[in-house]
């Protein structure tokens, strides 16, 4: 079968004419089969979804019991038939929940990957190849120039800050799902003890980690009437992005503002939002991770969805692989 019949682009997202779904649907439809629980990717309001049981679980806390009529938990590395279509989820390594989708029939097997990255990150599995005809790639950082350091040096930059500046808040700002917690278990694992105080839009996502055995230590929310204003001198915060430009951030003592995502290797970025503190750290690949994966998988063609594609599709063609820009609309490759 012509992978081009068996998965295409439509305004509504990735479709599956045989099957009668759509892949991260971005407007509500009869059958959505979810890649991760980020809000570009996992919408609230349609029929039927399959998903993997944290990225139901994940949507059940962002939009409520109603997010869907319907949904069924897939299983990693099962096979669910759908129609004449095989799909079956894989881990992405992005998220934790997170899964590359595959859908097969007659032969021809495409992977839709979702976001991934190939890092080890303590709070999800990590990403696996899955042999395939098609493979369908993000490339948010599309771009030879991008390359993420290492995490560990990341927040080791944070740890000599704290030592600095014992009188100062450092306030981190971090995506609620995926970002934050990822923080926490680093600094875990760095061997950093102290409570770590939270923005509110953080809570229940950390105690759903907790619940899936992500241990994220002794945290505790970042409210003023629990805690006195000097109380935070020293402290680490961890707020979603969006916390920062209102009084929320205001309240701690001469913060050192924070902001962990992989844009921060921009440095211009930072500097339009203020930031003193980058932390380069990532959910998804790097220019060299985006080109090694695509090496290591070898299949005949590459998809790309969203981000820089155009380099990323040149690449493949100068190493022999036919490759094609999606131009899929409505996916935020900022929010990252
Ligand atoms: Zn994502």
């Amino acid at each position: 079968m012509k992978p081009e019949t068996l998965l295409y682009p439509t305004p509504k997202g990735l479709y599956c004419e045989k099957g009668g779904f759509y892949i991260d649907p971005v407007q509500p439809v009869e059958k959505a089969l979810i890649t991760h629980g980020h809000a570009d990717h996992a919408r609230a309001g349609h029929t039927h979804v399959l998903a993997t049981q944290e990225t139901l679980d994940i949507m059940r806390i962002r939009y409520g019991d109603a997010f869907c009529v319907s949904s069924q938990a897939a299983v990693l590395g099962a096979r669910t038939g759908i129609g004449d279509i095989t799909a079956s989820f894989h881990p992405a390594g992005h998220v934790l929940g997170s899964a590359q989708i595959a859908v097969e029939a007659n032969g021809t097997r495409i992977v839709v990957s979702g976001d991934y990255k190939r890092r080890r990150d303590p709070t999800c599995a990590a990403f696996e190849p899955v042999p395939c005809d098609v493979f369908i790639t993000e490339a948010t950082f599309g771009l030879p120039v991008f390359h993420h350091p290492d995490d560990r040096g990341e927040v080791a930059k944070l740890l000599t800050s704290l030592r600095q500046f014992p009188e100062r808040a450092h306030i981190i700002g971090a995506y609620a799902l995926g970002k934050a917690q990822r923080i926490i278990a680093l600094l875990r694992e760095a061997g950093y003890d102290q409570p770590i105080y939270i923005h509110g839009a953080l809570a229940r996502l950390c105690d759903y980690y907790e619940e899936r055995g992500i241990g994220l230590g002794d945290i505790r929310p970042a409210t003023q009437d629990v805690q006195d204003r000097q109380s935070f001198a020293g402290a680490v915060v961890i707020g979603p992005p969006a916390a920062f430009a209102d009084k929320w951030a205001r309240r701690f003592p001469d913060p050192v503002a924070i902001f962990a995502s992989g844009w921060m290797l921009v440095r211009q970025r930072a500097k339009q939002r203020g930031v003193e503190l980058p932390m380069i750290i990532s959910d998804h690949c790097d220019w060299t991770e985006l080109t090694e994966t695509i090496r290591e998988i070898n299949p005949a063609q590459v998809w790309v969805t969203h981000g820089r594609e155009e380099a990323l599709v040149r690449w493949c063609e100068l190493e022999g692989i036919a490759a094609r820009p999606l131009h899929l609309v409505g996916y935020d490759d900022e929010g990252e």
